[in-house]
């Protein structure tokens, strides 16, 4: 099963794909997580993407697609994906298609997380991450057990930089900008379905599963 899992920041893409690749056994692809890892080992992928990452803005197509069309190519991809936070723009999604078509594949189901912005920025300014296994918590919506430590391994949990609420605003806003056309371009697809990302975790997967298995 090939998925794309959309919604802006803080719609809670990373708790549910957490889930999803649970529950399918298909890789979790985070284009996010790929560059915040590049950017920790200090790669020149990182270093590229660090100056656009620091001020919320999106970083090139021509770099995003060159390293989701690696990952895709590799073999624990061939009975399916999930990809998160890819595509975010039009050009990342004709890319997409193109590379998908070339390996004899497609995309099964496109689904979008929707959240009002008021309730984003209280989501991301309020997130923790674990540094050992990228699980997110939120200090009110979803705490840990024990507070700044992660319930699976005990990973001291931190906030991204671009969690900030100086930096959280240009990056919403930079989203919103980029998303509308790509919403419009999987709609043209008869792919996107919409879910109500303001329920109970539990509830969002609820959804999506039955999405994905109907
Ligand atoms: P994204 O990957 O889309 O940026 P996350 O999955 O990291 O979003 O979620 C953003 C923040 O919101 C995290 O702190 C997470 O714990 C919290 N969160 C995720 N889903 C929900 C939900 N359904 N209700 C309340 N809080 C949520
Ligand atoms: P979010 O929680 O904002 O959904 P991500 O972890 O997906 O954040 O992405 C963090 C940053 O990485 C983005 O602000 C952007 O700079 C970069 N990035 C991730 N995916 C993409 C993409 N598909 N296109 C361009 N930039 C991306």
């Amino acid at each position: 099963m090939n998925i794309i899992l959309m919604g802006l920041p803080g719609a809670g893409k990373g708790t549910q794909a957490e889930r999803i690749v649970k529950e399918f056994g298909i890789p979790h692809i985070s284009t996010g997580d790929m560059f915040r890892a590049a950017v920790k080992n200090e790669t020149p992928l990182g270093l590229e993407a660090k100056s656009y990452m620091d001020k919320g803005l999106l970083v090139p197509d021509e770099i995003v697609i060159g390293i989701v069309r690696e990952r895709l190519a590799m073999d624990d991809c061939a009975k399916g994906f999930l990809l998160d936070g890819f595509p975010r723009t039009v050009p990342q999604a004709e890319a997409l298609t193109a590379t998908l078509k070339e390996l004899g594949r497609e995309i099964d189901h496109v689904i979008n997380i929707n959240v009002r912005r008021e309730l984003l920025i209280e989501r991301l300014t309020g997130r923790w991450i674990c540094p050992i296994c990228g699980a997110s918590y939120h200090t009110l919506f979803n705490p840990p057990k024990e507070a700044g430590v992660c319930d699976k391994d005990g990973g001291k949990l931190f906030q991204r930089d671009d969690d900030k609420p100086e930096v959280v605003a240009q990056r919403l806003d930079v989203n919103i900008a980029q998303t509308q056309p790509l919403i419009d371009y999987y709609v043209e697809q008869g792919l996107l379905r919409n879910i109500n990302g303001e329920q109970d975790i539990q509830v969002v997967f609820a959804e999506i599963t039955s999405v994905l298995r109907g």
